[in-house]
């Protein structure tokens, strides 16, 4: 792609009105891949105009419920049709592997399908008992009306797709924002919408910086709900920038997340692979940059060393390189920015007394590894503790620190023991345990015995500094919609409340 007419306005594609461009660079190198339009708040004004009349006057919020759904098919099957390339857009763009891409595009596809079943099987409003023959009363759902959508860098797809499927499933029209600098799937994916029939206006994007375009949206009078993923530090001043117009605010911000591993959970060499294999997934895929990471490794004292040991050996073995090349098990970090940022955590960690087991620094250039690239190796961190910035706050980078536990309730309460609450895990064999423990643990998606699923069909949000509101589920649904009680007096008469 290397068009700067990245911006979609009322269904035509357009450059930014200023003229301004962004490099958009592949992390694997840091060279330019290609350039995008750089979006202003004329921009965003224009996009948020555009969606309003669609909303007010529009055909898309009018259109019946099945054919809504059957838009949203069309989108899932373009999805397929398009996976390679997407695949491809997605693993240059974010570094990440061809195969997470392709991953990635298979899930939201999936998010499709499910919201055009979900609206379809709903089957209209509840009526309710208002306790008379002569009243009848029901409460219905309607679209809220403009949502303006934040996604951030590192699962672009398919955050833009937990929104967008749920927004249009609703009877929604949107204004998109990308992250600047993983903007091109999210172009791709507005492309397809237009594709399978959605009307002009009904969707519109506008490519360029949070800070005026996200912040426009944020404070936009005519916007009636954000919906924003991305960090804790944008997430506050989203909420911040929306209070004044009290829109509706939905944010799915950072998370902290501990992996709580029992003794018993290693007691055969099979189960102990296993253990090890996941905590490995959980810490290191996309290089750490998943807001569910499992970044915590919270294990039972008696198994530390040899569990650390075994994780440390795995980890010193996994393969950088260039996301699209043949082999490369996990690619580069996004940025130059969130290289430092993961060299600063790892210095202050070891400042504050961490051990370094593994990584702990940038891997030798290679065939597959460009010296320019933003390559960071896996890193683990013994015999950390909770005072630690490392332990605290969100890396987002390939850093796995590890923590000790004697008893179970110490175990939860070093799980719990964060501002965040987003996701965690416990492996345990014994099934009484892992009931209690999941049933203790203060974070939106418990696993036991796994790590990292979700599904379409159950909420996903977090906890605490995580955000507020869900994604994916009926309620990743009911975040779009405004809840109306339509009261009909079947048989009025005066009230005589005042006697006059
Ligand atoms: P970020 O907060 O820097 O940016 C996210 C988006 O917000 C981008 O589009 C950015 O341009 C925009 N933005 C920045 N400042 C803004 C402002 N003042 N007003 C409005 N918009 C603004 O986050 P990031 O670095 O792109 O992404 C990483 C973060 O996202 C991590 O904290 C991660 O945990 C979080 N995340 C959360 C989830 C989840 O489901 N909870 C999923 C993915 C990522």
């Amino acid at each position: 792609m290397s068009s700067v007419e990245t911006i979609l306005v009322d269904g035509v594609w357009r450059a930014a009105a200023s003229g301004a461009q962004r490099e958009v660079l592949d992390p694997a190198d840091a060279r330019p891949l290609t350039v995008v339009a750089e979006g202003g708040v004329d921009d965003t004004d224009a996009a948020v105009a555009a969606a309003r009349r669609a909303f007010d006057t529009g055909a898309w919020p009018r259109t019946p419920v099945a054919e809504r759904a059957a838009l949203l098919r069309r989108v899932a099957d373009l999805l397929q049709r398009d996976r390679e390339t997407i695949a491809l857009t997605e693993s240059r763009d974010t570094g990440k592997t061809l195969e997470e891409g392709r991953v990635d595009v298979d899930d939201v596809t999936n998010a499709f399908r499910y919201f055009a079943d979900l609206v379809i099987n709903e089957g209209g409003g509840r009526v309710v008992d208002a306790g008379s023959d002569e009243v009848h009363s029901i409460v219905v759902h309607e679209p809220v009306g403009v949502c303006a959508l934040i996604t951030p860098w590192n699962y672009p797809l398919l955050q833009a797709s937990w929104k967008i499927a749920p927004a249009l499933a609703a009877g929604n029209t949107f204004v998109i924002k990308p992250s600047e600098v993983t903007p091109l799937s999210t172009v791709h994916l507005v492309r397809l919408l237009a594709e399978a029939g959605l009307p002009a206006g009904a969707a519109n994007l506008v490519t360029g910086a949070g800070d005026p375009v996200g912040a426009r949206l944020s404070e936009h009078p005519d916007v009636d709900l954000i919906s924003f993923t991305g960090g804790l530090t944008s997430g506050v001043k989203v909420a911040q920038a929306a209070a004044p117009s009290v829109k509706k605010v939905a944010l799915e911000l950072g998370g902290k997340n501990p992996n709580v591993v029992f003794a018993d959970a290693c007691e055969t060499d099979e189960d102990f692979d296993t253990a090890v294999d996941q905590a490995l997934n959980a810490a290191f895929i996309h290089s750490g940059q998943v807001c569910s990471a499992g970044s915590r490794l919270i294990v039972e004292e008696s198994v530390r060393e040899r569990f650390v040991a075994e994780l440390a050996r795995r980890a010193e073995k996994i393969k950088l390189g260039r996301g699209t090349e043949e082999g490369v098990e996990c690619g580069p970090l996004v940025s130059a920015q969130q290289l430092d940022k993961t060299e600063a955590y790892v210095a202050s960690a070891l400042a504050e007394g961490a051990v370094l087991r593994c990584g702990g620094g940038q891997p030798e250039p290679g065939d597959v590894r460009p010296a320019t690239g933003y390559f960071y190796s896996p890193t683990v961190l013994d015999r950390c503790h909770r005072g630690m910035k490392v332990v605290r706050e969100e890396t987002f980078g390939p850093i796995l620190t590890v923590e000790t536990f004697r008893t179970e309730d110490e175990a939860v309460e070093l799980a719990n023991d964060t501002e965040y609450g987003l996701a965690g895990a416990v492996w345990t064999k014994d099934a009484g345990r892992a009931r209690r423990v999941a049933g203790r643990l203060r974070h939106g998606t418990v696993w036991i015995n796994d790590y990292h699923p979700y599904l379409p069909q159950a909420e996903w949000g977090g906890f605490g500094k995580s955000g507020t509101g869900r994604e994916l589920g009926p309620t990743g649904l009911a975040e779009y919609r405004e809840a109306k009680h339509i009261y009909q007096n079947l048989a009025p008469k005066p009230v005589r409340w005042f006697a006059g």
